[in-house]
């Protein structure tokens, strides 16, 4: 990749996050929906395009533990 392609994909990366859903967002159910279907067919879903991670596993004992149900 040119410094250039590297440049333009910096740029797309930040357009990209800066135009993101964010936390307190009000949706509708719809809007969900397409989101999360965009979302788990995106190439790289764990992660921004700046490669921070967006999504982690949790397990059912984990979230059982947390509401205090063993
Ligand atoms: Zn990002």
């Amino acid at each position: 990749m040119s410094e250039r392609e590297r440049r333009e994909e910096r740029i797309l990366a930040t357009i990209a996050c800066h135009s993101a859903v964010k936390l307190g967002d009000k949706l509708s159910y719809e809007e969900m929906e397409a989101l999360i279907k965009d979302w788990l067919t995106s190439r790289y879903p764990a992660t921004c395009p700046h490669g921070r991670s967006i999504c982690y596993r949790l397990e059912h004992k984990d979230i059982a533990r947390k509401l205090d149900r063993h």
